[in-house]
């Protein structure tokens, strides 16, 4: 429990930072959040909460939140009437529109709205507004893990459950530093005492640490990884034939891709020992339930996609889909990344439904009443081509919604470039001002965790409630009432949302949209997620399990393709992007740490926090450290071919490989984003964060 002081009442609710979803009570006193502890009865954390989510009821009340509606006026933003304020977005809008096309405006959301508020902007920018150009910052860190689960298995949805880690016998984790980032699911490995942990990453992670076998490969070298422990399970017939044969497709495709991946080809890229290799994939092969989990080091990458479809063809071959304790996991990043991705209008319309079916379409317009033809028949831009799009000038009005790009959007300069460009942009945000906000002719000030009701869906497709336990400050709204209101000044307001007053009224349609489908809400109620804790989907009406049961998808064989079978993908190596070169001799590597979220707009606001973690570091080997003259705690600037951090301080460590660095993300001051490159993964478009050429140099002296 954080700093308790007398609650009045508690308010069950959700955390609002990773997508675990810890269970939380709020404790209220006289319309403050004084405190929060762990729901003991959770599902998910059982009581148990990390320092961030302890401390998060201090975001509520931190210095630096939105508070009025703010308009640029001769250069300055001046604060106006929400009357005005939507007003004046809307008029804005339908100018540009009339000026320059229906689909010159933008939109870029985040993981962090509940999944009603989800299910309203996508209607509202697409069938009120009137773009398909809408994207979330999602696609900053897991459209690679939905490309990939729709390529293999022909729709997104991770398959597993948190319960696999307690059940599988061999872990697999990949790029993924769950005890940093993760750290309530990471109790869930302790707890598995009769596990093999095997770690992929070329940093010593604290998950690392932990593991039975580090693999420390070679940056961005799991692809090849991947593929050579496959071609080591179809050689040595270490696959489950029977299951291959039944369930999947494109084996023999498969086999003759993986020709060139010799162990002797892979132990070359990867940087590990040819016997290594190979007594992984025994023991995954091998293994009676393997569990294969990974995150953002598979996702930030231009192979991302194909890594991860090597990783589901590694389950597929090994028959451990949706069995329990195995199963292929993209373990998700912000609270409700998941709820983007079902409700959609961004890489599907709701409920996994395809832009390109007519048949979907169809299914949505009698549903919502209006004719098929307003529904887009293809998605629109992902979010860095809506960026290009303003660089080039054909994206004219841009709507950013609680995500704060100018420090998380790689390769900064673009940006500034691409919003300096435009006519209007919109900033809807809890706080201000934020790097982002201050270049905005609109602000609007939104409510935030703790002060608004909906639901989250977590990594293992958990619903779970999501309550308002006090009022926003001052003039803040719900993001839910501002795209309602907003609505109501486009008119269109009584056409989507006939009678729609309060988050329950989206839940409601959302229940009947998802019916049917792979996400399938109709026999979820917001009580029934209150009583239990959250309900994995699919749930339906007529479920005939406990709605606290545990779920795995394709748990029978068949998969959302039309043959029901799953692909298997070849996929292949490449050497990332920008190699180091002697101008730029390390690599660099960025991610994150346990104390801050995302781009610190919340946690660099509390104090505890900010104590526990108050700059970024730059981690080097001591063998690079020696050869540059450097020491411990001096400070080095970071320079790429694009742009300049200045004075980081220096961690010396074996933590790193020699001729790599690692930078946090989090700190606008010292904003990684400034060198890191503009390439995205051609399938997916996530940005390939995790690698790019750099040098170090000691910084002048202050
Ligand atoms: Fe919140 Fe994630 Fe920490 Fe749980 S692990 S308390 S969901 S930040």
């Amino acid at each position: 429990t954080s700093a308790r002081k007398h609650a009045e009442r508690w308010v069950n609710s959700t955390c609002g930072y990773c997508s675990v979803g810890c269970g939380m009570q709020l404790g209220v006193r006289e319309n403050k959040v004084v405190s929060v502890r762990g729901n003991p009865h959770h599902p998910v954390n059982r009581g148990k909460l990390c320092p961030k989510g302890l401390a998060e009821h201090y975001a509520i009340e931190a210095e630096g939140r939105a508070l009025y509606p703010l308009l640029r006026r001769d250069g300055a933003l001046t604060r106006v009437s929400w009357d005005d304020a939507l007003s004046t977005m809307a008029e804005r809008f339908r100018a540009v529109q009339e000026k320059h096309g229906p689909e010159s405006i933008g939109v870029i959301s985040t993981g962090q709205l509940v999944t009603e508020e989800f299910y309203t902007l996508g209607k509202l920018v697409q069938l009120g507004i009137g773009t398909r150009h809408y994207d979330g910052n999602t696609t900053l860190c897991m459209s690679t893990a939905v490309a990939g689960y729709k390529r293999s298995f022909g729709s997104d949805g991770p398959p597993g459950a948190y319960q696999d880690l307690e059940l599988a016998d061999v872990i697999l984790l990949i790029g993924a530093n769950i005890a940093e980032n993760h750290p309530i699911l990471c109790t869930r490995l302790e707890a598995n005492k009769s596990k093999t942990l095997i770690v992929v990453d070329p940093r010593v992670t604290k998950t690392a640490m932990m593991a039975d076998l580090h693999l420390p490969i070679k940056p961005r070298s799991d692809l090849a990884l991947i593929n050579a422990m496959l071609r080591v399970i179809i050689d040595e017939h270490l696959y489950n034939e029977s299951y291959v044969d039944a369930h999947t497709s494109g084996f023999d495709e498969l086999r003759s891709s993986l020709e060139p991946y010799t162990l002797e080809y892979a132990a070359g890229i990867t940087g590990l020992d040819e016997p290594l290799i190979r007594r992984v994939a025994h023991l995954c092969a091998g293994a009676r339930a393997p569990f294969i989990g990974w995150t953002m080091g598979v996702n930030h990458s231009t192979k991302g996609t194909e890594t991860v479809n090597a990783i589901n063809n590694l389950a597929l071959l090994t028959g451990s889909v949706g069995r329990a304790g195995a199963s292929p996991f993209s373990i998700t990043g912000q609270c409700n990344a998941m709820g983007t991705r079902e409700a959609g209008f961004s890489s599907s319309l709701p409920g996994y439904r395809k832009f390109e079916s007519e048949d979907h379409r169809n299914e949505l317009a009698q549903i919502w009443n209006i004719d098929a033809s307003c529904i887009p028949a293809a998605r629109g831009l992902a979010y860095p081509d809506i960026i290009e799009a303003a660089v080039a000038g054909r994206i004219r009005a841009l709507w950013i919604i609680g995500t704060n790009p100018i420090v998380s959007f790689p390769n900064i300069d673009v940006l500034r470039h691409a919003l300096g460009n435009l006519d209007f942009l919109v900033v809807q945000d809890g706080f201000h001002p934020t790097p982002t906000t201050e270049l905005a002719h609109l602000v609007l000030p939104a409510a935030i965790w703790g002060e608004k009701e909906g639901s989250y869906t977590n990594s293992e497709r958990r619903v779970s409630k999501v309550n308002k336990a006090v009022n926003p400050p001052a003039e803040a709204r719900s993001d839910f009432d501002i795209f309602l209101q907003l609505a109501d000044k486009l008119g269109c307001r009584e056409e989507l949302f006939p009678q729609w007053q309060r988050p329950s009224d989206a839940f409601e349609e959302w229940r009947r949209v998802s019916s049917g489908r792979l996400c399938d809400y109709s026999g979820m109620t917001y009580d029934a997620i209150e009583s239990s804790g959250g309900i994995q989907w699919p749930f339906t009406a007529t479920s005939p399990d406990d709605p606290s049961s545990t779920r795995r998808l394709y748990a029978d064989g068949h998969f959302e393709t039309e043959d029901t079978r799953a692909r298997l993908i070849p996929t292949h190596w490449a050497p990332f992007p920008e190699q180091p070169s002697s101008e730029f001799p390390f690599v660099l590597n960025t991610g994150r740490t346990v104390e801050h979220w995302h781009t610190r707009t919340k946690t660099g606001a509390i104090s505890i926090l900010q104590q526990l973690s108050p700059r970024a570091w730059l981690e080097m080997n001591p063998t690079d450290a020696v050869r540059l003259n450097l020491k411990p705690h001096d400070r080095v600037d970071i320079v790429s071919a694009r742009g300049r951090v200045n004075r980081v301080e220096l961690r010396v460590t074996e933590i790193i490989a020699a001729g790599q660095v690692f930078l946090p993300f989090h700190f606008a001051e010292t904003n990684a984003n400034q060198v890191t490159q503009s390439a995205f993964d051609p399938i997916s478009r996530e940005p390939n964060f995790k690698q790019c050429a750099v040098r170090v140099e000691k910084s002048p002296t202050a």
